[in-house]
């Protein structure tokens, strides 16, 4: 038995197959091309993908490192435009019979030899060009940038996880996850949490392929793993394991029971969600809303965008799942730690400082219009409201009210019929806490993301795990803004909750009603539990 030592941060014992999650492996087959004409087809769109990709690579080279290194990425740019190279995979799929991954690999194996063995240093230095190109559009052949297939009940084991990762994994068979890096608001925290299932971060286990499909035991609460646990460890764990599920049953007499504290205040208590597969958990747990919708997650491990059709039937599912019950979608939050190629943003040097959440939309008219379209469409059935994320400025809740409004109105002209769609804002940044009270004036209601908030209030980025003893939510300066929030939102009659992590920290529930928040949002998973804290405070 192998032990390895992390910080938990969501309880639970999981059983299940270590998956190591390894970038980029892949196997390049040489069964024959049945459909010669389809191989070459998907090679020249490969290359068109590879143009793109190169394109976006060069802009962001020229602009980190300069001009000379920008160059190299022009260089491979260049040789996709080289004739001998494409006759070369032609002949490999035609007179050959292979596919388009294994004729690709072939040519670039090839030319990377043929340029090697020349005199002139330059062309000698031009083989890792072509390897590299070679190695680009297999990738993009083959679809497998880093396997993601689980094939059993797994432990994911990784140094940390995108969201789009994350998103591609068949969720049940995920049994807990195990990173290497991470931090309490990373969003394979918030996954986990939504699952409520057993997380360990920073963990000091190794990505060994050889731990591949071996037994993995883990201990959320302990923020330990096993490799093989002994049958002692065993044992413990599935006693612990019982104790778990004991307390599960206990509150679920939680269930149907309103939520109200002792001293008669009533708090809305709401679960934040990623997408429509989320709302079994939500009904399961009795949440009495969707407080938070992270819409971007539509937009997330694809390659296009949702279209409005897509985006107005995930919406439209919720809410017709959640019936009456208020669901606030917040609209497209990309940006920072949230990345899709598709968007071809610029790379920038302090991404969580840069063009994300409301921004984009702003600066993406397009983009911010189809999504509202859907959400509008959508109201019709149920009780939607939707919150704009990012807001730093009284001009951006004007001019996304606007949009809005015209959105709105070009419907109504359409002939859809609409619902009534609160608008609110989150409040993540210190400036909206400082305009708080002018920004109540523009909106229905406020929900503050304090995983943002504390991060611009303390200066610390919330994904760098090494700043983790200074990143702390309950710093007088947070708890501070928060106060004020609740204070601007009371004097304005709007409504104030909070959509963070910090909702869901029990240590600090009955300070947060105290203020005045009337709304709380947490993973499914918490809200039974804090359903029982709220009742009996007073
Ligand atoms: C937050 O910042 O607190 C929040 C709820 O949004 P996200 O975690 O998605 O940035
Ligand atoms: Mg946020």
């Amino acid at each position: 038995m192998k032990a390895y030592q992390g910080r938990g941060i969501n309880n639970g014992i999981a059983f299940g197959a270590a998956f190591i999650l390894k970038k980029a492996q892949h196997h390049i087959d040489d069964a024959p091309a049945q459909n010669p004409d389809g191989e070459w087809a998907r090679f020249l769109a490969a290359k068109k993908e590879a143009d793109n990709q190169l394109e976006a690579l060069m802009e962001k080279t020229q602009r980190e490192l300069g001009q000379d290194e920008a160059m190299i990425i022009d260089v491979q740019r260049m040789m996709l435009l080289d004739e001998d190279f494409d006759d070369a995979v032609r002949g490999i799929i035609y007179d050959g019979g292979h596919r388009a991954p294994y004729a690709t690999n072939q040519a670039g194996t090839h030319f990377a030899a043929m340029f090697a063995a020349m005199d002139d240093d330059y062309m000698k230095a031009r083989a890792v060009d072509v390897a590299d190109l070679a190695g680009r559009l297999t990738q993009i052949l083959l679809g497998v940038s880093t396997n993601l297939h689980l094939t059993a009940p797994s432990i994911i084991i990784a140094e940390d996880l995108t969201p789009s990762e994350t998103l591609q994994m068949d969720k049940s068979k995920i049994r807990a996850f195990v990173i290497q890096q991470g931090s309490d608001t990373s969003h394979t925290a918030i996954l986990a949490r939504i699952m409520n299932i057993a997380c360990i971060i920073q963990c000091d286990i190794p990505l060994d392929e050889a731990f591949s499909g071996q037994e993995m035991a883990v201990d959320g609460a302990a923020g330990i793993c096993y490799l093989v646990a002994d049958d002692a460890t065993r044992a413990n764990l599935l006693e612990k394991q019982k104790n778990d599920e004991a307390n599960k049953q206990q509150l679920l007499e939680m269930k149907g029971l309103p939520t109200i504290t002792a001293d008669g205040r009533t708090v809305r208590l709401y679960s934040n969600i990623g997408s429509p597969d989320d709302i079994p958990y939500v009904l399961e747990n009795d949440a009495e809303g969707i407080g938070l919708f992270r819409s971007e997650f539509l937009y997330l491990g694809r390659d296009s965008f949702p279209s409005e059709e897509e985006q107005f039937e995930a919406y439209q599912k919720v809410a017709q799942a959640m019936g009456d019950k208020q669901v606030i979608i917040r609209t497209l939050d990309i940006g920072a730690d949230k990345q899709a190629d598709y968007f071809k943003l610029d790379a920038e040097e302090n991404p969580a400082l840069g063009l994300r959440g409301i921004r984009i939309c702003i600066e993406r008219p397009d983009i911010f219009t189809t999504q509202l379209r859907a959400i509008y469409r959508a109201s019709a059935f149920g009780n939607i409201a939707m919150m704009f994320p990012m807001i730093a400025s009284v001009w951006e809740v004007q001019h996304c009210n606007q949009i809005a409004a015209d959105v709105r109105s070009q419907l109504v002209n359409e002939g859809h019929t609409i619902g009534k769609v609160e608008i609110g804002i989150m409040i993540e940044t210190p400036s909206a806490v400082m305009m708080a009270d002018e920004l109540a004036k523009e909106v229905d209601f406020f929900s503050v993301g304090t995983n943002d908030l504390t991060q611009y209030a303390l200066a610390i980025d919330r994904q760098n795990n090494k700043l983790d003893r200074f990143y702390n939510p309950h710093h007088p300066a947070v708890m501070r803004m928060l106060g004020a929030i609740a204070t601007a939102a009371r004097n304005t009659g709007i409504s104030a909750g909070i959509c963070g992590e910090m909702a869901a920290d029990t240590k600090v529930t009955k300070t947060l009603i105290d203020m005045g928040f009337d709304k709380l949002s947490v993973s499914p998973a918490y809200t039974l539990a804090l359903r029982k804290v709220i009742r009996e405070i007073g």
